[in-house]
């Protein structure tokens, strides 16, 4: 059988701990014995970020504005702990931050459902892909705590030095105040992103805030979204035959509790960052969780919604059984091929992505899983596998689908 052809290369971010571990074996089991793959390689592991003063996730993000698509492992943040294990030289920022802040984008998130791995709520059929804003709001405040009496304001000086200002609370004893903002720039990226996603993926967009209080703040975003809405995507919706539709946060929240799923719900920063928990845990399972962070200017960066999964991995350096879930990692990779196929008109390569996914799904739907998942399934008769095996599982299926 000959490889399938790729023309440009993906830029491939390894990373760390187990999920390195799961990276080499997927391109070993699953992808290089069917593709003639092309990557343009940069090692995000802890030990390479330190060599070369982070430079490399710097490059990488670089490289994924040349290219337009990446796939990223999980890596570590480093804290103080891992300041001593590895001898860093400094605490390097979280590298997802650093490409963030390169490619400026917004995360889309997006559980990944099989059969037998039931979500709580009963009438989810489809899954629900939460997009989070990832800048500002109460991420970027500031605060101060109020000792006694005494009167806060907010003030605003123009770079004439003309000021304007708001009462924000005369107080009559101690408490708490928070200022916060955002940037009208932040928010029109966070807009275009989630319709292009939409598009993208041709599902319908939910958008919600609390504008009926947050009559400035809120309603700004709110403005903001049904602005570029009008301007640059109501026909393109129009004609896709979805929907954009916003409302507030509390009516969105009931309303996706009755929903059949199925649709892109956009969140403020903190919305999203507390409704993406929320969800993946009612979905099933972090290891069964897809991110994508969609830059405004077309990139894409796709990778794992986990970590690099720590306590798997010093068990495997102690040569223990580890039975460590893979499938948000490949999917990482389907994600990258598939858009690297869509963006090249390789069908092949795309049609390949598709197979790999169904494989996944089809040894996981036929009772061979991971343990993580094992332990929660509604399946019965169903094998734990490990980390290898679970891989040659997923391999013999592929080939079946392959022929
Ligand atoms: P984690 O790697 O997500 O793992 C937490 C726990 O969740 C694991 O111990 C395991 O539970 C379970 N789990 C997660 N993924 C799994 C998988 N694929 N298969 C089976 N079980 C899985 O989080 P962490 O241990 O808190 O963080 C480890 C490192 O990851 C940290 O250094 C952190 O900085 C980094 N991190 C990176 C990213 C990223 O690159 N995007 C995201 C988050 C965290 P059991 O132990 O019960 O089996
Ligand atoms: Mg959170």
């Amino acid at each position: 059988m000959s490889k399938i052809v790729m023309t440009t290369p993906l830029v491939e971010m390894d990373g760390d701990e187990m999920t390195r571990i799961l990276w080499k074996m997927i391109k070993d089991e699953l992808l290089l014995p069917f593709i003639d793959l092309k990557t343009e390689y940069y090692d995000l592991g802890l030990e390479h970020r330190n060599e070369t003063n982070d430079q490399v996730t710097i490059d990488s993000a670089k490289a994924t504005e040349k290219y337009k698509v990446a796939v990223k492992c999980a890596t570590i943040t480093p804290n103080a702990a891992r300041v001593e294990e590895y001898n860093l030289k400094e605490m390097w920022k979280s590298p997802n931050g650093t490409i963030r802040a390169i490619l400026d984008g917004t995360v889309f998130r997006a559980p990944i459902q099989v059969k037998g791995i039931d979500p709580c709520v009963r009438n989810w059929e489809k899954p629900i892909t939460i997009a989070r804003h990832a800048y500002g709001d109460v991420y970027k405040a500031s605060e101060m705590k109020i000792p006694g009496a005494g009167k806060v304001e907010l003030v605003y000086t123009a770079e004439d030095g003309s000021t304007e200002s708001v009462l924000v609370h005369e107080f009559k004893g101690p408490g708490v105040v928070q200022g916060m903002h955002n940037l009208s720039n932040s928010i029109a990226s966070f807009a275009r992103s989630c319709f292009t996603y939409a598009l993208d993926t041709k599902q319908e967009l939910w958008f919600a805030t609390k504008d009926t209080i947050s009559k400035k703040y809120d309603h700004t975003f709110k403005d903001i979204f049904q602005e570029i809405y009008d301007n640059e995507f109501k026909e393109k919706f129009e004609a896709a035959g979805i929907t954009y539709f916003y409302t507030l946060i509390d009516d969105a929240v009931a309303r996706v509790m009755k929903s059949k799923g199925g649709f892109i719900w956009a969140c403020k920063n903190y919305d999203g960052d507390v409704m993406s928990d929320m969800l993946s845990s009612a979905f099933g399972s972090l290891a069964m969780m897809t991110s994508v962070l969609v830059s405004p200017k077309g990139y894409y960066e796709y990778e794992a919604a986990h970590g690099t999964v720590q306590r798997h991995y010093y068990k495997y350096l102690n040569h223990e059984e580890t039975s460590t879930n893979p499938v948000a990692t490949i999917f990482a990779w389907t994600g990258a091929l598939r858009k690297r196929g869509e963006l090249d008109n390789l069908p092949e390569l795309m049609a390949f992505a598709d197979k790999l996914e169904k494989a996944t799904i089809d040894t996981i739907e036929g009772g061979e899983m991971t343990k993580d998942l094992a332990l929660i399934t509604s399946l019965t008769d169903v094998k734990a596998l490990n980390t290898e095996d679970f891989m040659k599982a997923i391999r013999r299926t592929l080939e079946g689908l392959m022929q």
